[in-house]
């Protein structure tokens, strides 16, 4: 009998078809609630997960001949690894896939930020042409970013900035202790990058020890004239902090692509703030960076199902 992989948020065409070439039959998902999770994933033999479906205890409880959890995307936090470790089932993600999209994507946040793009944009369309004149960008040029987390899209977007656009680039992670870039400097202070940046941007993961790390006291030490760019995970900033730090003028600005809370409330003060741009948790799923992830994630879930 063929296994059965479930996909509870739908996938491009191109990882489906590599799993029914396989032999694997599938099944898309109908709703992303704990209650039609339980009903859908009963009987599969592999999930394969995009970052909203909460894979938690119940869910992985109802599954009973579950074999793999295969990530599209990087961050596990919507998966209860221990859940699954405690059964045998084999957690994987695909982290070569979307690292450069979500890189560029930041640098996008960066430039947009350091130009005020979207404030002029905005202005310009309710025809305020003398904007032009009040609204003065910032260069890249020579400017520093501070770089929390050096893994692989922290160590991609040092590269950009530096080679890019000339910016001298310093990063902090207590697991990364040398330089392999010549371009990149690695501090073992927190708050020496807080204080000595002009663009700040995490690419940590959401853990239990990075819950929260990012609030008051580290929007405090940063420069009134920086900019604090978010494109890992909303938990690991304390939001209502920062939303403080902007109003009360203590930073410049702030480009957010994930939040503490998914999909955010509408009214999220984030969304009235004109020196913030948002992005709706969407820095890897470009074109390219989707289809990468959909097949590497199919890959590991035929990895795992053929023994
Ligand atoms: P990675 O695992 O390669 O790198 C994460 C780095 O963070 C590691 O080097 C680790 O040592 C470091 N780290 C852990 N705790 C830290 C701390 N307290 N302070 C500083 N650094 C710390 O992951 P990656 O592929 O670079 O992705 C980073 C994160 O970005 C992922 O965990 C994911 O949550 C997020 N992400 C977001 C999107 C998006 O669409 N916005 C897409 C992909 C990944």
């Amino acid at each position: 009998m063929s296994h059965l992989v479930y996909i509870p948020q739908d996938i491009e065409k191109v990882g489906k078809r590599f799993l029914v070439e396989k032999g694997y039959k599938i099944k898309v998902g109908s709703d992303l609630s704990q209650k039609i999770l339980m009903e859908e994933i009963k009987g599969c033999d592999a999930v394969l997960t995009r970052s909203t479906a909460v894979i938690n205890r119940e869910v992985i409880t109802a599954a009973e001949n579950l074999k793999v959890i295969a990530k599209y995307g990087v961050g596990l936090d919507n998966i209860d690894i221990e859940a699954a470790t405690e059964r045998g089932i084999y957690v994987t993600n695909t982290p070569e896939a979307n690292a450069n999209s979500v890189a560029e994507h930041v640098m996008a946040l960066i430039l947009s930020l350091s130009k005020n793009l979207s404030l002029a944009d905005k202005e310009l369309r309710s025809g305020n042409f003398a904007i032009r004149n009040q609204l003065f960008g910032m260069d890249l040029e020579g400017k520093t970013l501070g770089i929390i987390g050096l893994g692989r899209i922290g160590r991609i977007l040092a590269k950009k900035a530096s080679k890019g656009f000339d910016m001298k680039v310093i990063g902090y992670d207590p697991y990364v202790t040398a330089s392999t870039n010549s371009e990149l400097e690695i501090a073992t202070d927190l708050e020496w990058v807080f204080r000595n940046s002009d663009v700040i941007s995490l690419h940590l993961p959401l853990t239990k020890t990075t819950k929260g790390i990012i609030g008051c006291r580290e929007f405090s030490w940063m420069k009134p004239s920086a900019y604090f760019v978010n494109a890992s995970r909303g938990g690991v900033v304390k939001e209502a902090d920062l939303v403080n730090a902007l109003q009360a003028g203590e930073i410049a600005g702030a480009g957010i692509d994930v939040f503490e809370v998914e999909p955010p409330e509408k009214w999220n003060p984030l969304f009235k703030l004109d020196n913030v741009i948002v992005s709706p948790h969407n820095a890897a799923l470009t074109k390219e960076g989707s289809i990468r992830m959909a097949v590497h994630a199919a890959m590991q879930v035929e990895q795992v199902l053929s023994g």
